[in-house]
């Protein structure tokens, strides 16, 4: 056994914890949890727990159900929601099948192999995401409309809202498990919130959007409120998004970076955005995968609806965020279609993909947009080249289909059912009845 094991193994010990909750996550980005007795995490961390993967939404065939969960000792925390007394820890998983080969359908393992492909060739994939939600009076009931916990917009300072209690208790808590908070804000809709998670390498931030996400819920609920990550909750209000920030690194090196050239942007970061607009629409359906997500994404409310890029505009796909002279560490590009609710290992995973493929392909970057391209006509935007994203997610599930990106970055198993996933979804939407449709035809017909 490793350092690092030890060092889970004393400090259970040492803090009187009672429960190891170990957790992974299912192919949609549900957190799946069990709990064992510290006794058994030995045996966890050198042959892992056992499960029924066909229990679990998209890990496996009835005939292979068999799967064991290995415990990542660098992701040991204490959950600090439990209270006091005897402690609750947690861990992130590897999934691995009973050879001890990793499990094909481990999102985690996705979001590794394509980091893998990417450190082949040198870089490391950083992210930096603008997670925003709603907060809500009560819990959901099924009919009725969501009452928000205040009235405030952007920026707005509530004094003892609802919104900063809670936004100051979600970020102890955060900060008490090593997830370091940038910045949080009221945002624009009301009773929308928004925590900025500093920068991290993308595997490490994809486990910090499964933890946030669980924090805010507790924290919600024992507050009495209910959070949610849903993209598109209100007609008449903007959605939730997770605008992420990405970078390459070589080595300590920002391979984005090049001094003196526009916007600092270097020809590996031109490359990078070339292959995320050129992808774009098969990557849609994992970075928005719900059909609410396309509800978000209509035109308006800073959510993107085309596929373009540009510096300091609002309306683009992938913004270059002002710089600062001579701080090339933080060149980045900013990727403004993804919301919340996504998978954020698969998600992650297909972004890297996207953007390597650019790199090795010297794909061209496309002119900038300078344009709030929703003011554009049809015409003026057909001219420029833009096209739209995919408008549903049945759009987004055919451009899905025909992708060899999408199916190579996923894996066979993991695309298979994705997209079997999201066409009963689409099936089971299509049918529904709205309130609109009513309102608009009984009247008149
Ligand atoms: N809520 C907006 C969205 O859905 C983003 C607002 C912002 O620019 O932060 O993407
Ligand atoms: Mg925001
Ligand atoms: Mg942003």
């Amino acid at each position: 056994m490793g350092k690092q094991e030890d060092f889970v193994l004393r400090a259970l010990e040492e803090r009187d914890v009672r429960f190891v909750r170990l957790w992974f996550t299912d192919v949609l980005g549900f957190l799946k949890s069990v709990a064992v007795a510290p006794a058994e995490l030995e045996g966890a961390f050198t042959e892992g727990i056992g499960f029924d993967g066909s229990a679990i939404e998209g890990f496996a065939r009835v005939y292979e159900a068999d799967m064991l969960a290995k415990p990542d000792p660098s992701t040991f925390q204490i959950l600090p929601w439990r209270g006091d007394g005897p402690s609750t820890a947690r861990m992130f998983c590897d999934i691995v099948m009973p050879d001890g080969s990793p499990s094909y359908a481990d999102p985690r393992f996705v979001l590794k192999r394509t980091l893998g492909a990417a450190a082949d060739k040198g870089f490391t994939f950083y992210t930096h995401p603008e997670i925003e939600f709603y907060l809500f009076k009560d819990t959901p009931e099924a009919g009725s409309d969501p009452v928000p916990v205040d009235r405030s917009g952007y920026f707005d300072h509530t004094a003892q809202s609802h919104g900063s209690d809670f936004r100051r208790e979600a970020i102890t808590m955060l900060e008490a498990m090593g997830i370091s908070v940038e910045f949080s804000h009221h945002e624009g809709g009301p009773g929308q919130q928004e925590i900025d998670l500093r920068y991290a390498d993308a595997l490490s931030t994809a486990d910090n959007i499964m933890t946030f996400r669980t924090v805010v819920r507790e924290v919600a609920l024992s507050q009495g409120i209910w959070a949610t990550f849903m993209p598109k909750p209100f007609t008449t209000h903007p959605g939730s998004g997770m605008h992420t920030h990405v970078s390459l690194f070589e080595g300590d090196r920002n391979a984005f970076f090049e001094a003196g050239s526009e916007y600092q942007l270097s020809r590996t970061g031109r490359q990078f955005i070339a292959g995320i607009l050129t992808h774009a629409a098969e990557i849609t359906c994992v970075t928005n995968q719900w059909v609410n997500s396309y509800k978000r994404l209509i035109g308006g409310g800073e959510a993107p609806s085309y596929i373009c890029w540009g510096h300091n505009n609002r309306s683009a796909m992938v913004r270059v965020p002002m710089y600062k002279p001579n701080k090339g560490q933080s060149t980045r590009i900013e990727l403004r279609t993804i919301d919340a609710a996504c998978n954020p290992y698969l998600a992650f995973a297909v972004i890297l993909a996207a953007g390597m493929k650019g790199i090795e392909e010297e794909y061209e970057l496309p002119r900038e947009t300078e344009d709030d391209v929703w003011s554009l006509t049809e015409r003026e935007r057909k001219m420029l080249g833009i096209q739209p994203l995919p408008k549903t997610l049945y759009e987004s599930i055919q451009v899905a289909e025909n992708s060899e990106l999408l199916a190579e970055t996923l894996g066979e198993h993991v695309y298979d059912y994705f997209l079997r996933n999201k066409r009963a979804e689409w099936e089971s939407y299509r049918g529904q009845v709205s309130a609109w449709e009513r309102d608009q035809m009984l009247p008149v017909i």
